[in-house]
């Protein structure tokens, strides 16, 4: 059984997270979706409605399990078994970072691989952050979050 980790802080998940679940869920057996608690920022939406807000994203896919972790991403990785962590590349500003993380990963577990997903082009310059600010200022935000988590953008006005 092939598990593998899709880590990230999903503050909100965007289309460009579902593409990459969803092209994950075909490509492995199990895809774990887990928040991270990340110390250098401070999130718009709680851990609780993050997760709330992804478990309804993904709730038509079968073979994908929503989590959270506080602690280092290998030592999730090894409770679960999973040997993979997946990742989505954007732009060429997406790798330096990604490039340092795999390698720190790598480091510190030699039994993890980081596996890269190139974005659709579609939504190669979507985050998170682009889609609280375009919300914040009253944009049109509706194809670019799930629709099931629409009405959550609101309180983001
Ligand atoms: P982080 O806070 O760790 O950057 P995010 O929740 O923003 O996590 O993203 C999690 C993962 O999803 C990262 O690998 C990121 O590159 C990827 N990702 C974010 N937005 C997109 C997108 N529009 N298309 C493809 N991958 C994306």
């Amino acid at each position: 059984m092939k598990t593998c980790i899709y880590p990230g802080s999903f503050d909100p998940i965007t289309m460009g997270h579902l593409d990459i679940i969803t092209r994950g869920s075909e490509m492995f057996d199990r895809v774990i979706v887990c928040v991270l608690t990340n110390t250098q920022k401070k999130p718009s939406f709680s851990l609780e409605k993050r997760l709330e807000m992804i478990r309804k994203s993904v709730e038509h896919i079968e073979n994908v399990e929503v989590d959270s972790y506080q602690g280092l991403l290998v030592d999730y990785a090894k409770t679960k078994n999973a040997k993979i962590i997946l990742r989505g590349l954007r732009a060429v500003s997406d790798f330096e970072n990604e490039f340092a993380m795999a390698a720190m990963n790598r480091s510190l577990s030699d039994e993890v691989e980081t596996v890269f997903l190139m974005t659709r082009t579609e939504y190669s310059f979507l985050s998170s952050s682009m889609v609280r600010e375009v919300a914040k200022l009253g944009g049109d935000i509706s194809s670019l979050v799930p629709k099931k988590i629409l009405g959550e953008m609101d309180t983001l006005k």
